[in-house]
């Protein structure tokens, strides 16, 4: 359209001037033949217009395109070089003759009455000695309007030729630069989603080879960086996973901005999805709430032990620190890294209840014994407590006891021996399961028969396992012994050993027809020193240890006990190596 703006104007105004220099270098032609023919014109002896002037009319106009007219003053044609002047009418009206008359010369171009085509007058004035009269050339313009129309024509098809070329070539170029346009959008669009493999191939033109080069330098920089960056992301993310505490970042309104894998674990939370919370609401733990604004107040690292109950109650030791903005000193984040001490604490109020507990097993049968010997000491000979019946008497009761206290320090080093790894010095063997059976049950088989229990075993001859032999006949004794112990007499106790069709562990199964566990005991009787009924363990010699020695016998071989009762129907334990 800017072509079309700028073509058509100047086409126009070109044929325009075009047209007007024509007319003008027409009239100026004529201008200058009426001065020659003026300066020719043969006047009579006086001076006059005489009878010369249609001779010289004639003349004058033959062989040319021209018409040469002579009228007098008063416009009356005197000589004409195509016409009879008797049959004209007068020419005073015609403009270029009253103009020539009063000026000297005139000029008119108009269509001729006589010949209907467009004419160019030009007249001169003839000054001679008796008046004055006009001699005019006409000239047609035909020639010249079919020049121009031509012209004109030649002009618009050239006009239109060029419109056309300059539309096609705009075409051209508009559909090349918009296509080099294109290549450099779609490369900046592929860097802007990270893809730096593209690169934009532009040769010319070389504004935009130039752009097309920059735009691959800045990508190929970009790329660089965002790799580091992305390395460096890759190295911190793998030392956060790797690390085995939890870690959260979050901003200074403590939302969270990223947290580790050990967080995910312990908090039993998905990272991603709780980006953005707080940890006030994650966590709805009033103490965290505390320190983490006490850090955000003090500005410097601190260390706190802290209790989390979602969703299982940890003890943390959390550390914070708060990451400040290098150039304004304000809080850019903070850093919360929360060591699980759980097992700790727990191993420490194990430690403290097993003190206890041995101290208060032991307590028992010493007061005892020192209680006998202090009464035997005090005792006078002849008095009733001094006679030899008592003191044999008040002796059996001490050996009870001390037999007691050994029967628990033997359990207690049994345990820290298995506990310290001293089993796994022994070498594991590959024995008959029915051998660590039968063993067993020989060695409770005493204690069945007092109370007239039948041990009942069973177990395919082909079983072999591989275990710590000592180890297993012991956790089996410990079971068989307990099943006695918990059966009323005439009852019996069947042990025996399969292999289990779910895994194919080798497991003993021991049941009896006892006074059985109730549920909630069945949760607890692995426990040390923990026995449902204190007084009658007590009384058939237990120490609440033989079921824990069991279980940690069972954790050694990788393997698991297990307890199936209802109270006053009998148990069963089941032990799987
Ligand atoms: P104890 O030396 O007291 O037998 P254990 O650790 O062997 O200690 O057992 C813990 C408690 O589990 C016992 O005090 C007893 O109450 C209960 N128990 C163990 N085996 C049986 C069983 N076969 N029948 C009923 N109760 C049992």
């Amino acid at each position: 359209s800017i072509v079309l703006i700028a073509i058509v104007p100047i086409t126009i105004f070109n044929l325009k001037s075009f047209r007007q220099f024509f007319f003008q270098e027409t009239e100026a032609y004529l201008k200058e033949s009426c001065t020659v023919m003026k300066n020719l014109f043969p006047y009579d002896a006086e001076n006059r217009i005489g009878g010369k002037a249609s001779g010289f009319a004639s003349r004058a106009a033959a062989g040319t395109g021209l018409r040469i007219t002579i009228t007098a003053e008063d416009g009356t044609v005197i000589a004409d070089s195509h016409g009879n002047p008797g049959g004209m009418n007068n020419h005073a009206d015609r403009p270029e003759i009253a103009a020539a008359i009063s000026k000297g010369y005139g000029s008119s171009v108009r269509t001729s009455a006589t010949l209907s085509v467009a004419m160019m007058y030009s007249a001169v004035r003839l000054d001679y000695s008796g008046g004055r009269a006009t001699l005019r050339i006409a000239r047609s313009l035909e020639d010249l309007e079919t020049s121009i129309r031509t012209i004109t024509g030649s002009s618009i098809l050239i006009c239109a030729v060029m419109l056309i070329a300059a539309g096609w070539l705009s075409f051209i170029l508009a559909g090349r630069v918009s296509d080099l346009l294109n290549k450099i959008s779609n490369t900046s669009r592929h860097y802007a989603s990270g893809r730096f493999d593209e690169k934009c191939q532009i040769v010319s033109p070389k504004e935009l080879a130039g752009i097309a080069d920059d735009l691959n330098l800045m990508g190929q920089q970009l790329n660089e960086r965002f790799r580091t960056i992305e390395a460096q992301k890759n190295e911190l993310q793998l030392m956060l996973d790797n690390m085995s505490d939890a870690v959260i970042f979050t901003d200074r309104a403590l939302h969270v901005i990223r947290m580790n894998g050990a967080a995910e674990q312990l908090f039993e939370l998905d990272g991603k999805n709780e980006e953005g919370k707080s940890i006030i609401e994650l966590f709805m733990n009033s103490r965290l709430e505390e320190f983490a604004e006490m850090l955000i107040h003090e500005k410097k690292p601190l260390i706190e032990e802290i209790i989390i109950e979602k969703p299982k109650t940890v003890h943390l030791e959390v550390s914070g620190t708060v990451l400040l903005d290098s150039e304004d000193d304000d809080i850019n984040s903070v850093l919360l890294v929360m060591h699980d001490i759980t097992k700790n604490r727990q191993l420490e109020q194990m430690r403290k209840d097993f003190v206890a507990n041995v101290s208060h097993e032991l307590k028992t049968p010493v007061t005892l014994i020192k209680g006998y010997i202090e009464t035997m000491l005090d005792a006078r000979p002849g008095s009733p407590a001094g006679t030899p019946e008592k003191t044999r008497e008040f002796l059996a009761i001490m050996e009870k006891h001390s037999l007691r206290i050994e029967a628990i320090i033997n359990d207690l080093l049994t345990l820290s021996g298995i506990e310290k790894g001293d089993g796994t010095e022994l070498t594991k063997d590959s024995v008959p399961a029915v051998n660590l059976l039968e063993s067993a049950a020989s060695t409770c088989q005493p204690a069945a028969d007092e109370k007239n229990i039948m041990l009942h075993t069973e177990c395919d001859e082909s079983i072999m396992l591989e275990v710590y032999p000592l180890m297993a006949e012991q956790a089996l004794i410990n079971l068989i012994d307990n099943a006695v112990k918990y059966s009323p007499e005439n009852t019996t106790v069947y042990a025996e050993a399969y292999r289990s069709e779910t895994d194919g562990r080798i497991c003993f199964a021991v049941r009896d027809q006892g006074c059985g566990i109730s549920k909630t005991d069945q949760l607890r009787i692995f426990e040390r020193f923990y026995r449902v009924d204190k007084a009658r363990s007590r009384e058939s010699g237990g120490t609440g240890l033989g079921l824990s020695i069991v279980r940690h016998i069972a954790l050694v071989h990788g393997g698991e006990i297990k307890v199936d009762s209802r109270k006053g129907r009998g148990s069963k334990f089941t032990l799987c190596l």
